[in-house]
C-alpha cells in the first residue's frame, strides 16, 4: 500500500478539496502509473453531484489517465517501466463473459469495474485520476502512441473512445453526411475523428458562437438549433447523427433531419429520462440508439488512429485549485473543449 495525494469531492455535490488516498501494493498483473493529466469528464460532474444515483464518498473522479509506468509487478508483459501509458473508465472486467471474450469488455455482463465510483473484484472503493499514482492491471492499460503529448492525449480515454466507437460501428466514412450535436468535450472530438474517417461533417451546437472552431476542427456546416431553420432547411439530411448532449434532448425534432434508415446514436448520459413520439421512428425506417465508450482494444485502435491522424484534444491545462471553477465552466457548456488537470499542482 501507498499513500498518494489526490483530489476528492467528501460528499455529493460538495467542492473537490485535496486529500490523500491508499493505493494497493503492485500485483504479479499491476502496473503503477505516475498520473502526469488527468481530463475533467462530464460524467464526473453528473457523479459528484449523484445525478445517475448513489455515489461512494469521498470520490476521486478521473477516467481519462494519461502517465507513465514506474514500477511493474512480476508477471506484466504488457508494459514496462518508462512506457507511456492510458487509463479509461474501466480497470477490470470478469474476462469471462461473451462480451468480455470479444473485447466489449465496456458490455460485460458480469459487470466492469469503474476507474472511480466503483468497487473492484477485491471489495475495495476505486479511486480515479485526479490523483498523483494508480495502480491499475496490465490488461486493463493502453499504450500511448509517441506522436500523442500525454496531455492532448488524457481526454482521448474516454471522450475519444466513445466517439470513435460508434462512429466506427455505424460505418462512418466517406460519402456519409453525419451531424455531431454538442461541441464539448465528446462533440469535439466526434468533430476531429469523423472528419479524419472522410465523412461530410455538421456541428448542430446551441448557437453559433463556437462555429470558427468548428469549422477549423473539421466540420463543413455549422447550424444553431435555437434557430427553427435549422430543422426545417436540414429535414432528411443525416445518415447519421451522433448526440453528445448532457442534458434531454428533443430526439423526435432530430429523427426528422435523418435520412431514411439513418440513425441517431446517443452519448450523452442526462440525469432526467426523456419522452419521444415513436411515430418519429416509423416513417423512414429510423434507428435511435445508444454507445458506452469502447472495449479495451478498440481503445488502443482509437489511440493509434488519432496519432496517425494528429488528433489530440483542444484542451486548456489547470492546476487542481480550478477543478471547481472548471466544473461551473463545464455546467455553463464554457468549455474549449476539455480541462485538463496537471497532476503536478496536486
Ligand atoms: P460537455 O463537454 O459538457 O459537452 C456537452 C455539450 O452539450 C455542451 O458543450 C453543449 O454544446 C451541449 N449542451 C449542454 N447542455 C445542453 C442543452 N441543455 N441543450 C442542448 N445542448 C446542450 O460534456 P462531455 O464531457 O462531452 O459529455 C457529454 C455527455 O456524455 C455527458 O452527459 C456525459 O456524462 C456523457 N458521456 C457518456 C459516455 C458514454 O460512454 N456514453 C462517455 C463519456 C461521457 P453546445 O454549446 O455546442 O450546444
Ligand atoms: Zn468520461
Ligand atoms: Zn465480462
Amino acid at each position: 500500500m501507498s499513500t498518494v495525494a489526490a483530489y476528492a469531492a467528501p460528499a455529493p455535490k460538495a467542492p473537490l478539496e485535496r486529500t490523500t488516498i491508499e493505493r494497493r501494493a503492485v500485483g504479479a498483473h499491476d502496473v503503477l502509473i505516475d498520473i502526469k493529466f488527468a481530463g475533467i469528464c462530464h460524467s464526473d460532474i453528473h457523479q459528484v453531484n449523484e445525478g445517475w444515483g448513489q455515489g461512494i464518498f469521498p470520490m476521486v473522479p478521473g477516467h481519462e489517465i494519461a502517465g507513465v509506468v514506474v514500477e511493474v509487478g512480476s508477471e506484466v508483459t504488457r508494459h514496462a517501466v518508462g512506457d507511456r501509458v492510458g487509463v479509461g473508465c474501466m480497470v477490470d472486467s470478469c474476462r469471462e463473459c461473451d462480451n468480455c471474450l470479444r473485447g466489449f469488455e465496456q458490455y460485460c455482463t458480469g459487470g466492469n469495474t469503474m476507474t472511480y465510483n466503483g468497487v473492484d473484484r477485491r471489495g475495495d472503493v476505486t479511486y480515479g485520476g485526479y490523483s498523483k499514482q494508480i495502480v491499475v492491471d496490465e490488461n486493463y492499460v493502453v499504450r500511448i502512441p509517441e506522436g500523442l503529448p500525454l496531455d492532448v492525449a488524457a481526454p482521448l480515454l474516454c471522450a475519444g473512445i466513445t466517439v470513435y466507437s460508434p462512429l466506427k460501428h455505424w460505418g462512418v466514412g466517406p460519402g456519409k453526411k453525419v451531424a455531431v450535436v454538442g461541441l464539448g468535450g465528446l462533440g469535439h472530438m466526434g468533430v476531429k475523428i469523423a472528419a479524419a474517417l472522410g465523412a461530410e461533417v455538421t456541428v448542430l451546437s446551441q448557437s453559433l458562437r463556437k462555429k470558427d472552431d468548428g469549422l477549423k476542427l473539421g466540420a463543413r456546416h455549422y447550424r444553431a438549433t435555437s434557430d427553427p431553420a435549422t430543422f426545417t432547411e436540414l429535414a432528411g439530411t443525416f445518415d447519421v447523427i451522433l448526440s453528445t448532449v448532457s442534458a434531454p434532448l428533443d430526439f423526435g425534432a432530430y429523427l426528422g433531419l435523418l435520412r431514411s434508415d439513418g440513425a441517431i446514436v446517443n452519448v450523452g448520459a442526462p440525469e432526467e429520462p426523456i419522452s419521444l413520439n415513436l411515430f418519429g421512428l416509423l416513417g423512414g425506417r429510423k434507428t435511435l440508439a445508444g454507445s458506452m465508450i469502447g472495449g479495451i482494444a478498440e481503445t488502443q485502435e482509437m489511440l493509434d488512429f488519432c496519432a496517425e491522424h494528429g488528433l489530440g484534444s483542444e484542451i486548456e491545462l489547470i492546476g487542481a485549485d480550478e477543478i471547481n471553477t472548471a466544473y461551473q465552466r463545464v455546467l455553463a457548456s464554457d468549455v474549449r473543449y476539455r480541462f485538463v488537470i496537471d497532476t503536478a499542482t496536486i
